[in-house]
Formats: structure tokens, C-alpha cells, sequence
């Protein structure tokens, strides 16, 4: 049996990658033995790190002016490390408030800088973006703190707010190299690696240099991205293995027609899925704005929460993994990140189908 794994995250990889990192699991390209047994300043593991950046900056256009840094701690470390590397002697930041990682990422804000919320979708359950019109930003702000997809919530857009001068910061784990976006506009991504690019235990920051250097006083050296810029992301030990594994995915992405291809295949699989739950007659409901829905995260609730435990079951049977909804919010959800073949979404849709024909 086939298996479709729909996790959130730590989620599917691409089988290929997978393949390939097995072939060279006991001797890497003749060196005699695995990357996890390299050292990160040997000649072996500096060409596999620098490979794999040149070829994300390959992929994603990422200017000469900005630094890609290998980092640890996750999306969620970077909540911190953001306000104290780009505050720069300002005291207030700017965020957008659209579910569950942006209180995140706010509340920890809050502890360095004054956080001015420019608009939030809690009052709508944070079932959709506010508009650009109503977002009240602060022009002196240090930057403007963005999620572009919500994992949890499933609610996604991919147009920019108008921040002026000020650095557009986004929180892309979840949709980091789903669609094509042009980096020159942010100041800051940032993005954990297990939802959309590989193993868990690598963070992946892109930042404008002007932005860096300036940090708040009492500031960890290791959470200074001047270090980490300054070493080639090897101040310390670096997650080695997360970081081959994210290279051979990068690599994958190439030769499969880079980021404007994935998304084509994104847009199929979103699309067919969307499709099934708006054509059940009611027995699935998306509860995001039509406008608003991920293309990575689906959530969907059943007519009844009775069916819930069912469906997951006979989903279990089938191969089809990793369903049930986020407890904050319950009912199912489907991660249809890029390593997600076609094929498992239209295994999915063919078994929504028949459950609602069962017990619709
Ligand atoms: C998963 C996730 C995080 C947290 O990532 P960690 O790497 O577990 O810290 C933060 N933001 C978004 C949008 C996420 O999807």
C-alpha cells in the first residue's frame, strides 16, 4: 500500500531525495563515510553547505545583498532573535495579527519592543487577512511582521503590504518555495525546515545585510546574525545532516523546474482538493475565506464531529496519514506541502468522496 503522510510537520519529503540520501548514507561520494559523521570544517561538508545555499539562491533570486544563514532553534527561536537583531535602537515593531504563529511570534516580541498589532482577524476567528486599507501601520516602525500562511488556521495570502521604508519581515515556514516570490521586497524570511524543505533542526533565514549588526545590548553572540553571517553559518556546529538533506531537496527542485514549477503542481493539488469539499453539499466545510485558502494547509471540518473518529480510520486504512485538525482547532487538515505527489491528493479526494456518499 501506498502511504500518504498529510502531517503538518515534520512532513513528507520527496521519495527521490529520500532514495538518494539512503544510497549515500554509508560512504558519501567515496569519502568512506556518512555526512552526520563529517566534520562541518572539512572539505566534504563546506562544498555540501555552500552548494546547498548557491543553489537556494539559484531557486528563490535571492540578491547578492542578502545573507542566507543556516541556523538552529527553529521558526519559533527567530520570534526572539528577530526584535533583537532588527530593532536597531528603534522601540517599536509593527505585526499583523492572522492566527496562532502570529500570537506567537507577538507575544515574544512583546518582550523586547513595543508591539503595535496594524490589524488582526481574531474578531473573524482568524478565518481570513485583513484587508491592506484597514491595517493601521506605524511608519516608525523597525519593521512589519508578516505570516504569509498560517499552518494552523490554513489562511494564506500572497500579496504584500505597501511597508514604505520599512523592512517587510515574513514567517514563510509553511510556504517557503510553494510559489515564486521576489525577496528584494523583504528585509527578513524566515522559515523551519520541516514543513516545506527537510528535516526538522534546521531554521533558514534570508536577510538584507544593512539589517544586520546592530543588536540589542545583552544579546546572545549566537543569536547575532552578524556571527552567523560573518562564518558562513559555521560559528558553531551547524545541523549538519538537515542541511545535506535540504540541499539534495534543493537540487530536486531544479531539475524539476524550479519554484514556478512546483507551483503549478500546487495550484492542481489545492485546487482538487478544494473542489471536493465545496462540492460535498455541506458534508465538508472549509471554514477559511475563499480567498484567503492555503494552498499547503487544508482544513476541513465534517458535518458532524460524530464522523470524525470514522473517518480518520478508514483515512488510516487507506494510507492516507496524519489528518486529524490541530487540537486548537479540530475537525481535519490536509498538509499538501510540495513533497506531496499529485497522486496522494487525488487518493484523498477519492476517499472524501465515498465517506460522504456513505454517511452523507
Ligand atoms: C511550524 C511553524 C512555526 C514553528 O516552527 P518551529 O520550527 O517548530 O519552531 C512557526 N511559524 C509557522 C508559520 C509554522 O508553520
Amino acid at each position: 500500500m501506498t502511504i500518504y503522510n498529510f502531517s503538518a510537520g515534520p512532513a513528507v519529503l520527496p521519495k527521490e531525495v529520500l532514495q538518494q540520501a539512503q544510497a549515500e548514507m554509508l560512504d558519501w561520494h567515496g569519502s568512506g563515510m556518512s555526512v552526520m559523521e563529517m566534520s562541518h570544517r572539512g572539505p566534504e561538508f563546506m562544498g555540501i553547505a555552500a552548494q546547498a545555499e548557491t543553489c537556494l539562491r539559484e531557486l528563490m533570486g535571492i540578491p547578492a545583498n542578502y545573507k542566507v544563514l543556516f541556523l538552529q532553534g527553529g521558526a519559533s527561536l527567530q520570534f526572539s532573535t528577530i526584535p533583537m537583531n532588527l530593532l536597531r535602537g528603534k522601540k517599536s515593531a509593527d505585526y499583523l495579527n492572522t492566527g496562532e504563529w502570529s500570537k506567537k511570534a507577538i507575544s515574544e516580541a512583546k518582550k523586547y519592543a513595543t508591539v503595535n498589532v496594524v490589524a488582526s482577524s481574531a474578531d473573524k476567528n482568524f478565518s481570513c487577512v485583513p484587508e491592506f486599507a484597514e491595517w493601521k501601520c506605524d511608519p516608525e516602525a523597525a519593521y512589519l511582521h508578516i505570516t504569509p500562511n498560517e499552518t494552523i488556521g490554513g489562511v494564506e495570502f500572497n500579496w504584500l503590504p505597501d511597508s514604505g521604508a520599512v523592512p517587510l519581515v515574513a514567517d514563510m515556514s509553511s510556504t517557503i518555495l510553494s510559489r515564486p516570490i521576489e525577496v528584494s521586497k523583504y528585509g527578513l524570511i524566515y522559515a523551519g525546515a520541516q514543513k516545506n524543505i527537510g528535516p526538522a533542526g534546521l531554521t533558514i533565514v534570508i536577510v538584507r545585510e544593512d539589517l544586520i549588526g546592530d543588536v540589542l545590548p545583552g544579546t546572545p553572540t549566537i543569536l547575532d546574525y552578524k556571527t552567523h553571517a560573518d562564518n558562513d553559518s559555521m560559528y558553531n556546529t551547524p545541523p549538519t545532516f538537515a542541511i545535506y538533506i535540504a540541499g539534495l531537496v534543493f537540487q530536486m527542485l531544479k531539475r524539476h523546474g524550479g519554484i514556478a514549477a512546483m507551483e503549478q503542481t500546487n495550484i492542481a493539488k489545492a485546487g482538487l482538493l478544494y473542489a471536493a469539499i465545496d462540492s460535498s453539499n455541506g458534508f465538508y466545510h472549509c471554514p477559511v475565506a475563499l480567498h484567503n485558502r492555503s494552498r499547503m494547509n487544508v482544513p476541513f471540518t465534517l458535518k458532524e464531529a460524530a464522523f470524525d473518529g470514522e473517518f480518520l480510520k478508514q483515512a488510516d486504512a487507506l494510507g492516507l496519514l496524519q489528518l486529524k485538525g490541530h487540537r486548537s482547532v479540530g475537525g481535519m487538515r490536509a498538509s499538501i506541502y510540495n513533497a506531496m505527489p499529485l497522486a496522494g491528493v487525488q487518493a484523498l479526494v477519492a476517499f472524501m468522496n465515498e465517506f460522504a456518499k456513505n454517511n452523507g
